[in-house]
């Protein structure tokens, strides 16, 4: 048999830190980056005899996931302790949900070749986040930090539909943006905010039953995820077409060597003795509590896009590109109300921004400058104070020290030259310095014009007004 006969099958269980000022179970904050141990107290540090309660706007964020994700809405729900031991985990058991979670049976659209397609979400349970342990810092050992111990967690699980490495990177992109846009978690994959499981199997094709999959934990960047799903395909074929079997077990997947190590065989849920936990009152929802958070949803990606599609003619890329990011896409809409040029606001926002993102790897969110700047870069190119190579610098300017793009020209001297006394001086200049172009352009090769206008560019560092370079050129030329 080849690769062609088997199908792939993926499901990811995505945990995503809730952006709640307090921890799940007591009111330490959950700042990202504090020294190890200041964000902590004798219930997050498990100390016997303390007791959890239940942070509201935990309940309230999930609620907002599910319903942003088309889930049903539990009305009555409950905590369950899951039993381990680890020794970022002092309790030996995490405060989770078991067989109650607050939201089931929803889906996620994405958009594949093919057209629109839903992968089904199992659940959305909320759980606290277990602490750190920071190895070798000092020498030998590894020191545990539990400021994280008791942060809050939704952890989304999809069922198994999804059926290549291309697909699980628009779910997740998906559902990043969904998160984001509904503002229940930073989504900083770089911080451990939002992290996946990602289980694999393969099967023949056409076979109903489900291949014994494999799990790879933890993982928090699009490459690699795609990268360890390709390595961990391969590998589980090459021991089917052997006639092996695959084992099910828990995996590392290791960034250097591209490969993925066993960490330790699979364990069931019967292996963590789930029980309720005595400590905490079981949560019911009320129809009104629902409706109240339904009506606090913002507009999400999916009816953004459309508004974009219609509203200002956006292609279908363009649209998508702004809509995945809650923040691209809110400064994509104020800088239009500032502006009022979508389609220049939209162009700056998909080639250069885009660009330079890409290029310092950097997140959508930590763009340093404002709507109103970007708005304000636009305007200036649009009355002719500028022109659009020199915008091009300015836009470097805002990345590099953000301030008001009127300050940024007039600090280096980028002005538009648009005086015809001006212009006229440069355009004399360069022709006396090039009659090969002169001659050429009498010839009839119009190309010549546009050297000539390279030149004078070159000359005034980009400042000249090009409209009229090319007018006053073609004045001279012709005369
Ligand atoms: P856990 O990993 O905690 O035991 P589950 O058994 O509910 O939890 O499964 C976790 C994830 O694994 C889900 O996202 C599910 O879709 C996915 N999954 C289950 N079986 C398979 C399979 N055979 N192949 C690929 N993914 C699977
Ligand atoms: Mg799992
Ligand atoms: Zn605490």
């Amino acid at each position: 048999m080849s690769r062609e006969d088997y199908e792939i099958v993926i499901g990811l269980e995505v945990h995503a830190e809730l952006s709640t000022k307090t921890k799940i179970f007591c009111s330490c904050p959950t700042k990202f980056g504090a020294e190890p141990n200041t964000q902590t107290c004798p219930i997050c540090m498990a100390m016997p005899g303390t007791l959890p309660v239940l942070n509201e706007k935990v309940v309230e964020y999930a609620v907002k996931a599910g319903l942003a994700t088309n889930c049903e809405i539990a009305r009555d729900s409950k905590n369950d302790r899951k039993n381990y031991f680890y020794p970022d985990l002092p309790k030996a058991y995490q405060i989770s949900q078991f067989d109650k979670p607050l939201c089931e049976h929803g889906y996620i659209e994405i958009d594949t070749e093919e057209g629109k397609r839903k992968i089904g979400l199992t659940r959305i349970h909320i759980e606290e986040d277990a602490g750190k342990l920071n190895h070798d810092e000092f020498g030998g050992g590894s020191l545990v930090d539990l400021n994280r111990a008791g942060v809050p967690l939704i952890e989304i699980v999809s069922e198994p539909d999804i059926r290549n490495g291309e697909e699980t990177e628009k779910y997740l992109r998906k559902l990043k943006s969904i998160l984001e846009y509904i503002e229940v978690s930073d989504c900083k994959m770089q911080e451990g905010s939002l992290r996946a499981d990602v289980n694999v199997s393969v099967r023949k094709k056409g076979d109903v039953k489900l291949g014994t999959r494999t799990e790879m934990k933890n993982m928090n960047s699009f490459r690699s995820i795609t990268r360890a799903i390709e390595y961990e395909v391969d590998r589980q074929i090459d021991i089917l077409e052997e006639g092996g079997k695959i084992e099910q077990e828990t995996l590392r997947w290791d960034e250097v060597s591209g490969k993925t190590f066993s960490m330790r065989d699979k364990e069931d849920a019967q292996d963590y003795r789930y029980f309720p936990d005595p400590d905490l009152v079981a949560i019911k929802l009320s129809e009104e509590y629902i409706q109240n958070i339904k009506e606090t949803l913002p507009e999400l990606p999916e009816s953004r896009k459309k508004r974009y599609l219609e509203e200002y003619k956006l292609s279908q890329k363009d649209a998508n590109l702004i809509t995945s990011s809650k923040y691209l896409s809110d400064l994509f809409e104020d800088a239009i109300k500032v502006c009022g040029n979508p389609k220049a606001v939209n162009n700056w926002i998909i080639s250069d921004i885009s660009r330079i993102l890409k290029e310092a790897e950097m997140d959508p969110i930590e763009i340093p400058f404002d709507a109103n700047q970007l708005a304000k870069l636009v305007i200036l190119i649009d009355k002719g104070i500028i022109s659009s190579s020199i915008g091009k610098k300015v836009l470097v300017e805002l990345f590099e020290n953000p301030r008001d793009p009127e300050t940024i020209i007039k600090e280096n001297g980028w002005i538009q030259i648009s005086d015809e006394g001006a212009i006229k001086e440069v355009v004399l200049k360069i022709l006396k310095a090039n009659p090969q172009s002169i001659a050429d352009y009498k010839a009839g090769k119009d190309r010549a014009l546009g050297f000539l206008v390279g030149q004078a560019m070159k000359e005034t560092k980009g400042k000249a007004n090009p409209q009229m370079l090319n007018k006053m050129f073609l004045e001279e030329l012709n005369k």
